[in-house]
């Protein structure tokens, strides 16, 4: 059985090698853009099929003129010199990705230098489009992305939620000093629900949405406000005196008295009742300090709502 065997140039010695031309046809046959480029001059000194249908013929051009848009020179991120050793000879490839500026597609480059067979020193780029697994990668990191907002954020406020709330206080908790005080602050809107039963729960929706921005717009970056159910908020101030923490609180409950709500014409006044507790980071133990902070909160709305109770000795 005769078997059909590839056309190769057969040199002398009759050990079969491909020629110029075979490997010319091996290279416009691959599914990557392969140039060459003097790393001088930069001119471009050779260009495969689908580099060509890409950018065109070399036409004596520099790289950074057919492969990449607006230049005036060299591209900035030109790596010809990390493809060279101390001693200015080729060194090993670098791979690396990058967006091209004429296509806009995404690249994964392999680059070397090599000695050209004039003697200079020349850079093989070997570039593969990964433009579809970048779009999957990003599709991929937005969707992480949101669902890790769903974890640890509120949808509606898009405060902390709970579970975060316990996680951050945990972390500060366990790096200050024994010594720091720590306060919490547990907020509650009043009479929510005849807010929600005059004006409807799309303005209630409203209302808790735009007390959070209110309450965001008072506080530092290292305060932990959060969501903390239905129509309550808890607030963490780490590093916070039991004094310091009351003032904050009478702030808040006065920045919301002070804002009735616009909502499809209507105004809603809303208020707050605030409990307040403190203690020393060593000693704490963060549901107790809830709780003591609740059952202040409690005493604000016996005592009439739209008030702050600091907790007393005996909560
Ligand atoms: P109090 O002053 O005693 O706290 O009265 P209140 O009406 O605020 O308290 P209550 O616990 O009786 O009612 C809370 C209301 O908050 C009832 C619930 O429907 C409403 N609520 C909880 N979560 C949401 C929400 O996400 N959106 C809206 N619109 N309402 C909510
Ligand atoms: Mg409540
Ligand atoms: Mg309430």
């Amino acid at each position: 059985m005769t078997r059909k065997l590839p056309t190769l140039q057969v040199s002398e010695n009759t050990t079969a090698s491909p020629g110029a031309e075979d490997l010319l046809r091996i290279l416009d046959s691959l599914d990557a853009a392969v140039y060459v480029s003097d790393m001088h001059s930069h001119d471009l000194l050779f260009l495969n099929a689908y580099g060509r249908q890409q950018w065109g013929e070399p036409d004596g051009r520099k790289c950074w003129q057919v492969l990449q848009e607006g230049q005036s020179g060299p591209c900035e991120f030109c790596n010809n010199p990390r493809l060279l050793d101390a001693q200015g000879r080729p060194g090993a490839a670098v791979v690396w990705e990058f967006q091209n500026t004429q296509d806009g597609r995404w690249y994964q480059c392999r680059d070397q230098a090599i000695v050209w067979s004039d003697g200079r020193l020349a850079r093989v780029e070997i570039a593969t489009d990964i433009t579809e697994r970048k779009a999957l990668e990003d599709a991929l990191k937005a969707s992480h992305h949101r669902v890790e907002r769903l974890a640890y954020r509120d949808e509606l406020t898009q405060l902390l939620n709970r579970r975060a709330f316990f996680a951050a206080c945990r972390e500060q908790l366990a790096c200050l000093p024994a010594e720091h005080v720590f306060a919490v602050l547990l907020i509650d809107l009043d009479h929510f629900k005849a807010i929600n039963d005059a004006h409807g729960h799309a303005a209630g929706d409203h209302v808790l949405r735009e007390v959070a921005r209110i309450f965001r717009a008072e506080l530092r970056d290292s305060d932990i406000l959060c969501r903390f159910g239905g129509e309550e908020f808890a607030l963490a101030l780490p590093g916070t005196s039991l004094s310091d923490a009351t003032a904050l609180a009478e702030r808040l409950r006065l920045a919301l008295h002070a804002s009735p709500f616009a909502y499809a014409g209507q105004s809603i006044h809303g208020t707050a009742s605030i409990g307040v507790a403190a203690a020393s980071c060593g000693e704490v133990s963060l549901e107790n300090l809830l709780k003591t902070a609740d059952q202040a909160m409690y005493r604000a709305k016996r005592q009439g709502r739209d008030r702050v109770c600091t907790a007393s000795a005996q909560e």
